[in-house]
């Protein structure tokens, strides 16, 4: 299927989940269509310089709804990219933001290129060039439109970025928060590199954790000792996996690029990642599992849980059907389609959807914007005075109880959290809470039937709160 098609299907699959939400609700029909619709998508070519020619690139970047400003959210290098995949993307992330309470509308931008394709030269002058053509149209901004990693970049090119924003605007104070997903020496989070991955692992692990969910799906309670399929081992695919491996699940099987491979055992990931490097970056014929005869093969194999965690459009109506997995975690944006989705409730398969699963990005860029404003790294202002109120409690316990504490007890209590600590226990938090309000949601709800549709209307209110308080929709 063509890129443009895959975009307009994946679009029409967003919209489709939106308005089996909206009939859950009462609000007028003006109202949901601004919720809906994509308030502004800026698209635009730009040549340059590459081996002895020059190419033309295709480029944009989308604001779906500016109810809350900044808009947020990543850009995509991908020769995949289309108008209507950019838009489903910055939509998405307009419900993702509600979803976990960041204060942020959804945007989304991507280059149509493959960055394989280019060396690293090459790809510093077309993210330099993308970037000074949104500031030229006022689409970038730590106050206007905040962009992002996401498939395709990293932390590399949001510091290009950064700079170049910094280089056209001079003495603004806060130009660091024009982006986020920055290298730490550029104003840049620790967290934010695992962060999606980690945010999938702690959703995985709280919808787990419901003895109820788990019995309705024919699962014990908890994550340990569950078995997951990972398909991509990105950044998103890769961490979600350690993470889960860390919580006590066991990785059995793993579909990339190149195909796929499964081991009723459990694969060792740093092991099969060392593999992968040594052996032209492909995973196949890593000697702890058997090659399986072709990707697809791992979305359908046996398991507890299968992660999706690479590009949208994977789980479709025609291998619906064959899916094993009890529970789906989407690490990607959109792995599922609309009529996949419909056999998979049938097959009383659970999904933990996107825009509340892969959420966990968004929150900590958050986290990096609001340091980027604040200029201070978190805990640089209490860590050590927490600390030392603790140890003063100790000697206090100790000489109250004469019962001395040993230094591992001490360093237990007597701690002052840092950047990376308060980082993961915030967006801990997050996960946590935003995951009960969409299951109560799900479960005062007559007649809705998944947590997406739950997740979605939880959006929505919150939006429309927005523009009921701006007046707007009275
Ligand atoms: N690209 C990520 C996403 O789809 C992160 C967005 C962000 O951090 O702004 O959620």
């Amino acid at each position: 299927m063509d890129a443009e098609k895959q975009g307009r299907n994946f679009l029409a699959s967003v919209d489709h989940y939106f308005d089996k939400a909206a009939a859950y609700t009462n609000y007028p029909d003006g109202l949901l269509t601004q919720i809906k619709i994509c308030n502004s998508v800026y698209s635009f070519q730009f040549p340059i310089k590459k081996g002895n020619g020059y190419e033309v690139v295709t480029a944009w970047r989308a604001e779906h709804s500016h109810h809350k400003l900044p808009v947020k959210g990543g850009i995509r290098y991908s020769e995949h990219a289309s108008s209507d995949e950019v838009v489903a993307l910055a939509t998405l992330m307009s419900y993702k933001c509600a979803v976990v309470d960041v204060p942020f509308g959804g945007g989304k931008g991507a280059i149509k290129i493959n960055p394989k394709e280019f060396t690293i030269e090459e790809l510093e002058k077309v993210t330099r060039r993308y970037t000074s053509e949104l500031i030229k149209k006022n689409f970038i901004g730590p106050a206007i439109d905040v962009p992002a990693p996401d498939y395709g970049t990293g932390a590399r090119e949001m510091a290009w970025i950064a700079d170049t924003y910094q280089v056209f605007n001079p003495g603004q104070i806060d130009a660091l928060g024009c982006v986020t997903g920055k290298t730490i020496p550029q104003g840049g989070i620790r967290g934010r590199n695992e962060a999606t991955g980690l945010g999938v692992f702690y959703g995985l692990r709280e919808a787990c954790d419901s003895e109820e969910d788990m019995k309705a799906i024919g699962l014990t309670k908890g994550i340990d000792g569950k078995t997951f399929v990972v398909q991509g081992l990105g950044n998103v695919g890769y961490h979600a996996a350690k993470f889960c491996i860390e919580g006590g699940a066991v990785m059995v099987g793993v579909a990339e690029y190149e195909g796929g491979i499964y081991n009723k055992n459990g694969i060792d990931l740093e092991k099969l990642m060392a593999h992968r490097k040594q052996n032209n970056g492909s995973m196949m014929d890593y000697p702890g599992a058997e090659n399986l005869p072709n990707r697809e093969a791992a979305l359908e194999l046996e398991c507890d849980i299968l992660i999706p965690a690479a590009l949208e459009n994977q789980i479709t109506a025609a291998n619906a059907g064959r899916i094993k997995a009890k529970i789906i975690g989407e690490g990607a944006n959109g792995p599922i389609t609309s009529d996949a989705e419909d056999i998979l409730e049938v097959k009383n398969i659970m999904v933990v959807p996107d825009l509340y699963l892969n959420a966990g990005g968004v929150t900590v860029s958050y986290f990096e914007w609001l340091k980027n404003l604040s200029h201070v790294r978190f805990g640089r202002m209490e860590k050590r005075f927490v600390q030392n109120t603790f140890d003063r409690l100790i000697e206090y316990v100790e000489s109250a109880t004469e019962r001395p504490l040993t230094s591992e007890e001490k360093n237990r209590i007597a701690h002052g959290a840092d950047e990376a600590e308060l980082v993961y226990s915030g967006l801990e938090e997050t996960m946590i809470t935003s995951y009960h309000q969409i299951r109560e949601i799900l479960k005062q709800t007559k007649g809705m039937t998944n947590l997406r549709t739950a997740a979605f209307k939880n959006a929505i209110d919150k939006i429309a709160t927005c523009y009921f308080e701006l007046g707007i929709f009275p």
